[in-house]
């Protein structure tokens, strides 16, 4: 049976973080992640909507370095290089679908809303590449964890069904609460209070749905418009440029149909729907992209839940326990969501990680 100290439990920004400060701690650590890639909510992809070096955001895109010290210092330290999000242009505003789309000054952003070049995927390389190979194993999912004298058993499953074994002291899941408590079972089960908590978590962003077109030049600039809009008719709620620093042109939006409509629609009847509304915002030229990407977190059983196919709010900031009972002191939640300030953002992921770090940090200065 392999055994390490801690075992992190996701590799998202949260577990990569996690894995970071572990390392640097000189701790023995094992990263176990479910899907056969790194980043979690976090996926830079091609035009084929593979995982790429140099791709569009099909999770997040921003982050606010004023307001979120913890991203910025990440950054930093990466040596990631940075560009603000393009705002220059006119902002399109579709009030109703009889009216035709009006164009408006854009007001000024009161936080610059940052992005990576090469996607947000260069945090998690970056990450990545700090990690040795042989801590990290990809493809398994966490099934189950039970308690022992020597600390956390937890039960291995991978794709193809087979089950492993792992030992650890410490275990910091670094998922989002809700999907732990809809997919992991414990023995000891949480404490019904605790398991509520989780479950009452909303994973930000997990009803979503992001729609790309991507373009051979960004001809909405030509015309005097930023590629923002916003839109009351739809499909897509919301839309920016999402050219990348490398100079690839692309719209995105955020649907405004909901999870169970995307799914009755099609990808097909989404797709046609969206390209018609980009038309009727930013001219016929937006009719003939390159190529689209539609990626529905929805419908992703590693980030979303039944509980999150509706609604969407914000986790609330809660600095109480997430952990009780038996389970204290084994079991450490670093997932987004659970962070103290900026839950359910990336800055949220690093800020969880640190704590979660600490906590066992500092459990193992006591024994
Ligand atoms: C469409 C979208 C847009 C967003 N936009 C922004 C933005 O612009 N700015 C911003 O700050 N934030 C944004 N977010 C939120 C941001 O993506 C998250 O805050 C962040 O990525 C969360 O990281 P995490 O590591 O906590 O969780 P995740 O990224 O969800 O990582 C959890 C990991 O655990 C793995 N896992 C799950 N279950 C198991 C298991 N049982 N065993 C093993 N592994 C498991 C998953 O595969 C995943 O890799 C957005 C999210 C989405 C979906």
């Amino acid at each position: 049976m392999k055994t390490c100290k801690v075992a992190v439990v996701g590799a998202g920004l949260a577990g990569l973080c996690a894995a970071r400060a572990l390392n640097a701690a000189g701790i023995d650590l094992i990263v176990v992640e479910a899907r056969d890639r790194l980043g979690g909510r976090i996926l830079s992809a091609d035009e084929a909507g593979l995982p790429a070096e140099d791709g569009f955001d099909l999770g997040p895109s921003w982050y606010w370095p004023q307001m979120q010290p913890a991203m910025a210092s990440l950054v930093g330290e990466l040596g990631l290089p940075a560009f603000a999000q393009t705002s220059e242009g006119d902002v399109v505003f579709e009030r109703m679908s009889r009216e035709k789309p009006q164009r408006y000054r854009p007001v000024a952003m009161e936080q610059q809303s940052m992005r990576l070049a090469g996607g947000t995927a260069a945090l998690v390389q970056a990450l990545g590449r700090e990690l040795a190979s042989e801590r990290i194993r990809l493809g398994s999912r966490v099934t189950a964890m039970a308690l022992n004298d020597a600390g956390v058993r937890l039960t291995l499953t991978s794709g193809d069904g087979s089950v492993d074994v792992l030992q650890a002291d410490h275990v910091i899941a670094a998922l989002p609460p809700r999907l732990l408590d809809a997919t992991v079972s414990f023995t000891p089960e949480q404490d019904r209070a605790t398991a509520g908590r989780w479950r009452q978590t909303p994973t930000w962003m997990a009803p979503h749905a992001k729609f790309f077109a991507l373009y051979d030049r960004p001809f909405w600039r030509l015309d005097g418009l930023s590629g923002t809009a916003q839109s009351m008719v739809g499909p897509l709620v919301e839309i920016h440029d999402a050219t990348t620093a490398s100079r690839k042109a692309a719209l995105f939006g955020f649907l405004g149909v909901g999870a169970g409509q995307r799914a009755t629609l099609g990808d097909a009847a989404l797709k046609q729907a969206c390209l018609g509304q980009l038309a009727r915002l930013f001219g016929p030229a937006a009719l003939a992209p390159r190529a689209t990407l539609l990626k529905d977190w929805a419908a992703d059983p590693l980030t979303s839940t039944a509980a999150d196919q509706t609604g969407g709010d914000h986790p609330l900031p809660r600095d109480d326990h997430w952990v009780a009972g038996a389970w204290d002191q084994r079991l450490h939640l670093a997932g987004s969501e659970t962070s103290p300030s900026e839950p359910g953002y990336l800055a949220g992921a690093v800020i969880a990680a640190g704590r979660a770090v600490a906590d066992i940090l500092s459990s193992m200065d006591r024994t």
